[in-house]
């Protein structure tokens, strides 16, 4: 089956606000194994919302629209939906009830127009809208079908998630399961060439890669009878995957992170960590400290942010620090050796870098970060050139600390075990 999507509202036209609700759509159509070959933003005007509308009919069997369910005038998918589909709007007794009590809880006097909202064309299925004013519409015909949905993300997800998704896997037989292999350590480009003979091989199931910073994740989606087969399918998929990918591997579980992977490392090991920051300013312990059981491992976390608190709280040298630069593999290891030594801990990871925008120089560019990592007393430091803002840097800096933590305990106990 195919479906579409249409985005309504001029504001997305204009570029004030990000066409968020077309990328989750999107996703979860991609996860459900329905077929979208086109999106659509339209603004908030009837004869080209009408002819866009009757183009997707013309060649999907789904169509899902977002956006001009409001009660003002300027909102008006569901008046030309229903235009197009050939049904009158008339008045919806449930939804006119819930939209009094939903003004009546907020102590909000109602305005002639809010009614509109309760109208909904005959015969229609009605979403009750439970974080706004807006329901949704499913309008069925004998081979197509238009879904509406309210714009913004806090009603469209909820909405999605509890009625239409279940709505959409209905359509087509048998269950929709997935799961996701996630990697670190690997470029997107590169981790996508390594999988495209099996990417345009595929049918079912499918591999969808996604880009996160610094990690890439492939969701393998299986349509089956039952969730047993489609699991039958999907794991020699993911063996494969395993075998291509190796140590870039970090988790098989669609719900572990990267950071949760690093942590259960640390438990599973019975090792300490520490850390020493620079310019991600304690993004990285915060990362840490998210994991839920992390008490355990983690002992404390530094922000040595000034040469002289490198000097003084972890030791750095002051000679290493004017001869070679806050920002250099040497003073980078000095931090994670000087931390290791202060905090006895068993890991320590320091991250030194320019974050920008300003404070870089050809010799050493925004982006330019070092992350040095010791494991006992054995240290790694290796050099990152990240592009983008400061913020996508410092973010691009944890990943990178997270998977150099994960890569340098592996080794450690691979080469004490194997030697
Ligand atoms: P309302 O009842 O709030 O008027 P609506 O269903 O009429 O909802 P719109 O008026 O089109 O929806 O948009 C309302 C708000 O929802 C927008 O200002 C924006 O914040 C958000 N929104 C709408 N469409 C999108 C979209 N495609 N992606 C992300 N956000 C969106
Ligand atoms: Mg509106």
């Amino acid at each position: 089956m195919t479906v579409e999507l249409i985005a309504v509202g001029t504001e997305l036209l204009l570029g004030n606000i990000v066409n968020t609700n077309a990328a989750y759509l999107a996703q979860q159509c991609a996860d459900l194994g329905l077929s979208c070959y086109y999106q659509t933003v339209v603004g908030d005007n009837e004869g080209r919302l009408m002819q866009t509308l009757q183009t997707a009919l013309s060649r999907s069997d789904i169509v899902i629209l977002s956006g001009g369910l409001g009660p003002t005038q300027d909102d008006l998918t569901k008046e030309v939906a229903a235009r197009v589909m050939g049904k009158e709007l008339q008045m919806d007794a449930h939804s006119r009830k819930r939209l009094q009590e939903y003004f009546t809880r907020r102590k909000i006097e109602m305005t002639d127009n809010n009614w509109k909202q309760a109208m909904v064309p005959v015969g229609a299925i009605v979403l009750d809208n439970e974080n706004g004013t807006a329901p949704g519409i499913i309008m069925e015909s004998d081979d197509k079908r238009v879904i509406l949905l309210p714009g913004p993300p806090g009603e469209l997800v909820p909405m999605f998630e509890s009625v239409v998704r279940p709505y959409l896997s209905r359509m087509e037989p048998g269950v929709i399961y997935s799961q996701t292999v996630k990697l670190c350590g690997i470029g997107e480009s590169k981790a996508e060439t390594m999988v495209a003979d099996l990417i345009a091989g595929q049918d079912n199931p499918t591999i969808a890669p996604y880009a996160k910073p610094g990690e890439v994740h492939l969701r393998i989606t299986a349509r089956a009878p039952g969730e047993k087969e489609a699991k039958k399918m999907i794991k020699p998929v993911v063996k494969e995957l395993k075998n291509r990918f190796g140590m870039n591997v970090y988790t098989t579980d669609t719900e572990v992170t990267l950071e949760q992977a690093v942590v259960n490392l640390l438990l599973a090991n019975h090792l300490t960590v520490t850390t020493a920051e620079s310019c991600t300013g304690g993004l990285l312990s915060a990362m840490l400290t998210s994991v839920p059981g992390v008490s355990e491992v983690f002992k404390s976390g530094q922000v040595t942010y000034s040469n002289k608190a490198k000097h003084k709280l972890l030791g750095v040298k002051k000679p290493s620090l004017d001869k070679y630069g806050a920002v250099s593999e040497n003073v980078a290891k000095q931090m994670a050796k000087g931390a290791a030594l202060s905090t006895k801990a068993d890991v320590a990871v320091a991250v030194t870098g320019i974050a920008g925008p300003d404070g870089g120089s050809a010799h050493k560019p925004v982006g330019l970060v070092y992350i040095a990592c010791s494991v006992r007393g054995k240290v790694k430091v290796k050099e990152y050139n990240f592009s983008g803002n400061r913020r996508k840097v410092r973010e691009n800096s944890v990943t990178a600390a997270l998977t150099l933590m994960r890569q340098c305990i592996l080794e450690y106990y691979s080469e004490t075990t194997f030697r």
